[in-house]
Order: structure tokens, then sequence, then C-alpha cells
């Protein structure tokens, strides 16, 4: 069996979805019903919108079909004759319409009859592991101007084995969905009056803060200065980037005094902007200028996924300007600044891809040669494997892509590095070389947690919600035994908080059992623990998130332990 048989399994799988729905909801519409990478889906337009629990008798019904094992027969008809059979369906009409020569291709199954090209299993008897999965919103030919639909998603396998490994892995990664933790964490959450964009409690905002506090510590050694542009921009602005061709449906815009307005949905105009301000020298370059900036970015709801596709977040964007003799070593120094964070934020399973020239390119063949050169020794200096994507690269100039695998072996594209050899001629760029001449500086685009907002999803699944000591929003939480401790606790308390550690007193009257429950459902990495023992010594106990207890200790090592942490 291999890759094939499964994309006809699953195809065949949305066939039978549709029979299904056909036949316990007979008003509904057909559209579409391909295989994908995972499964499956089927578009449809409902007599009334589907719920989740709907899912549950499609599911049976799809048990039912299969169990009468239908031969799956195909069959060339006219169009005349579809257009008779699909007369009722404006979707099914269109696509006959547009279908080249006489005929279509017709799927039989029962007194079930759909619009297939082909490629199915023998009989519906042969689809028996498989699952619904979920209800999303679509639209029509992906138009979002045209019809919504529904779109059910579901998979299948060709051994029971295969779906129950699926099952599996499906409750582990539900159980440390991003989206389930940082409710029950208290970190952040989704309203209605704002579908897509995140709101950051208290907690959840410290996380985001220890993200850029570090990157800036990084920014500091590695001389970046950091900026902010503003978020509404003349859209003109799009439009010479190139941006708003592509992206305007992706854009929100205003009106203000009559000119029309765009919110950035990205951050590079406004950096070049901060460049252009006054003349350059070549002494000033390499001039690199960072922003965590805020961009909008118009996202279907259907495709809306927590902390992982927002319609708002935070590039850790940087532009470096500078002369292409610069470029090896200015490539260089962002791989190793990433290399860095991506050790400090716990991924260690790290590769890179080097995307060269692609068949249309602007720029000579000779600043793209050096250009491509300097990136591959910045990559072999850097001593880290990595990969070739000849003729990938963006037509202004190659890009080095950084991929990272987490703790579930799942590969998450988090960073880039993009030459560009366009944008400084088009907005005019120029700095003053030794002769005293005008040139245009290379332009390096780099987001190296990309997201911040993704990034913090992907460190919360990988972490299984224990992020590490430095970026968790309470580090520390005393936790006194009675009482009587609770002066002891208070002063200790303070001198952490003094220190610049993030501590919290519990100051429930609950038992301690159950205080180490609830900081072990807040996911705190240290509790201090505090009896009369403690207190008489001047020491603390701690227990750490994993169970493992230590007793006696003395305050100041702690405290140098935590900063070292940190
Ligand atoms: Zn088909
Ligand atoms: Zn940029």
């Amino acid at each position: 069996m291999d890759n094939n048989d499964l994309s006809v399994l699953r195809h065949s799988a949305a066939h039978l979805a549709a029979q299904a729905i056909k036949e316990l909801f007979p008003k509904t519409k057909l559209t579409i019903g391909p295989a994908t990478k995972d499964g499956f889906f089927y578009d449809v337009l409902p007599e009334r919108n589907f719920k989740e629990e709907d899912l549950v008798a499609i599911e049976e019904r799809m048990r039912e079909l299969s169990k009468k094992n239908y031969p799956i027969e195909h069959q060339e008809i006219s169009k005349e004759e579809a257009r008779k059979i699909f007369s009722d369906n404006p979707f099914k009409m269109e696509l006959i319409d547009q279908i080249p020569g006489d005929t279509v291709g017709l799927s039989v199954q029962g007194d079930f009859k759909d619009l297939c090209r082909g490629g199915h299993v023998a009989s519906t008897g042969d689809i028996k592991h498989f699952k619904l999965l979920g209800i999303s919103g679509s639209y029509w030919r992906a138009d979002r101007s045209g019809q919504p639909l529904q779109r059910i998603h579901g998979t299948a396998f060709l051994t029971a084995q295969d779906l129950e490994d699926f099952e599996k892995r499906q409750e582990e990664l539900l159980q440390h969905d991003h989206r389930r933790l940082g409710k029950q964490l208290d970190y952040f959450s989704f309203h209605e009056d704002a579908a897509g964009f995140p709101f950051f409690h208290p907690k959840g905002q410290r996380v985001l803060l220890a993200l850029k506090n570090y990157m800036r510590t990084l920014h500091d050694k590695y001389n970046y200065k950091e900026i902010a542009t503003p978020t509404v921009l003349d859209a003109e602005l799009w439009k010479r980037y190139g941006h708003y061709d592509h992206y305007k449906d992706n854009m929100y815009f205003s009106q203000i005094d009559e000119r029309t307005y765009a919110i950035k949905p990205m951050n590079c105009p406004g950096s070049f902007l901060v460049y252009k301000q006054r003349p350059r020298s070549y002494r000033e370059l390499p001039l690199k200028l960072a922003e965590f900036g805020h961009v909008h970015r118009y996202e279907l709801s259907g495709v809306l996924h927590g902390l992982l596709r927002v319609r708002a977040f935070t590039i850790d964007d940087t532009h470096i300007y500078c002369t292409l003799d610069q470029l090896e070593q200015e490539i260089l120094t962002t791989l190793e600044l990433a290399y860095q964070m991506l050790e400090k934020c716990g991924f260690t399973d790290v590769s890179l891809a080097l995307s060269t020239k692609p068949e249309s390119a602007m720029g000579s063949d000779e600043q793209w040669q050096k250009a491509t050169d300097a990136l591959e020794n910045a990559l072999k200096k850097l001593g880290k494997p990595y990969t070739i994507q000849e003729g990938e690269g963006a037509f202004y100039g190659p890009k080095i892509e950084i991929v990272i695998k987490d703790a579930m072996g799942r590969e998450w594209q988090t960073g880039t590095v993009q030459v560009d050899f366009f944008q400084a001629e088009n907005f005019d760029l120029t700095y003053v070389n030794s002769e005293g001449k005008q040139e245009r500086p290379v332009i390096i685009h780099t987001a190296l947690y990309g997201s911040l907002e993704r990034f913090f999803a992907i460190l919360l699944e990988h972490y299984k919600g224990h992020l590490p000591f430095w970026l968790a929003p309470v580090q520390v939480r005393i936790l006194t035994i009675t009482d009587d401790q609770k002066e002891y606790a208070q002063n200790l308390l303070e001198t952490l908080k003094k220190e610049g550690i993030r501590a919290e007193l519990d100051r429930s009257s609950d038992k301690i059992t159950s205080k180490v429950k609830s900081a072990q459902l807040a996911k705190i990495p240290w509790m201090f623990i505090i009896g009369n023992k403690e207190v008489d010594a001047g020491t603390v106990s701690i227990r750490y998130a994993d169970g493992k207890q230590e007793f006696g200790l003395n305050v100041d090592d702690l405290i140098k332990k935590a900063k070292e942490l940190s």
C-alpha cells in the first residue's frame, strides 16, 4: 500500500461522507470533496448550519453505508445528462461547464451519484477505518466575497492499527494543545468581539515580555538598534512595496483626511522611512534596525487557529542595511544569534535551508552569485547542516529558512533571513561610499521568532505547558504549612521580588497538599515550602515542578541559582 492508495481511499471516504450527508440532510448542496495530506474534506452548502453533534449522525450513517458494500462505479456521461442530474445544484453546474470536452465523470454508489473524474476504491465496504474530525468555514472557490460554505473534515486509514495510532496521537496533541493550556493557565483568550485577535492576560503578556526582553539582550550584544514605527500608514507605501497587488484582500484599510491608510501587514516600509530620514554614510553600515512590529492580516475565519493563525501578531523584525561585502558576516552573525535563541528556548533540532536564484529574478547574475556565495560561506562557517533549495529564492534575493522540530516531532518554520536587492532601489535608499559616491545598500530582512504569538504557542506545546524558569510568568510560589510562617514568608517574598524574581505567596488557608496541587496545576517551576523548621533555621525547602524535593536550602544560594536560570 502506498500513498496513492491512501489518497484514493480518503477521496472515496469523502464521497461516503457526502452520501451520508445527502441521506440525512437531502437539501444540502454538495460542492467538492478532495483528499488532503492528512485526510479529506467535503465543502457543502447546508440546509441549516451543521454542528459538531451532527457529525456523530453522519459518521454513523457512513458506517451503515460501508456495511451495505455498494460497488463504486465510474461512468462517463454526456454533459447534457450531467446537467439533468445536477440541475438543482449550481456548484456542480458550474463545475460541469468548466470541464473541457463533451463528457464528464460520474461516480455511482447505491442511489448516490457524484460528479467526479474517478480514482476510487472498488466498493463502500473497502472504507472501514475512518473518522470525522470537525467542521470549519470555507468559501466556494476560496473566494471570500463568494458563497460561504461549511467544510466537513475527516480522515481514513488502510488499517485499524493506523487509525488507532492516529487517534492516540490526536489525543496527546489535544491534551497539550496551546489553546487548552492558554485557557487552563490563564495566559490568553479569544472573544467574539474581535475574532482572530488574541487577548493576553497578565501571565501570558509576561511570557511575551520575557521573549522580547531576551531578544533585546541579544540585540544589544550584536549592535541592533530598536525602533518603533506607526501601525497606520499611507496605503501608497504598500503599492510601492508590491505587497498591495498580491495581498490587498488580506489588508485592513482606513480613510483619514481623505487619504487611504492601511493598517500595516508588514514592518519593512516603516524601517525604510527611518533609514531614509537623513543621508547615510558607509561608516554607519552595517546599520541594524530592529522592531517588534505589531501587524494585522486578514485571514479567513476557517483558517484561524488559536495563536498559530491569528489576524494580528508581532514580528521580531530586523532590517540590516549593509554593503555586499558585509553580507557574509551579517548573515553569519544573524544565524549565530538565531542558534543562541533557539537553544535558550529548548530547540536543539534545527535545520537550515538556503533558497537560491529563481528563473526570473532581478539584479545582475554577478550580484546574485556574490550574495549566494556569501550566504553559503556563512552557512559553512556556522558549521551546522543545511540543504539547498535550488531556484526557490524570491525574485529579489536568496534566503535562508530556519525550521525547528518540537518535542512531539513536528516541524515548524519559524525564522527567515531574506536578502533583498530590490527595495533599496524601489524606495531610493542610498548611502555615500568612501569615495563620496551614492550607492544602494543591500537589505537583509530577518525574523527569528517569526510571529511572537505563534512562537509562544509552539513553546507551550513543546513544553506541554511547563515553560522553563526564565519564561515562566510566575517562577516561584511560596507555600506555608500553617499560618504561623506567614511573616517569614512575606519577608521572603519581598526579598525575592527585590532580586527581580517573579514570585508570589499562596495566601489561602488551604492544607499544604492542596497548595502544592494548585501550584502544580499552574505549572510553576519552583515551590518554596515553609514550615517551622525552615523559619527556625532561616532556610527554605523546595519542591520542583517534576516532584523532586530539596530541604533546608540557603536563600542566597537559591537567589543566585534563580538568576543563573533567568
Ligand atoms: Zn471521486
Ligand atoms: Zn522586511
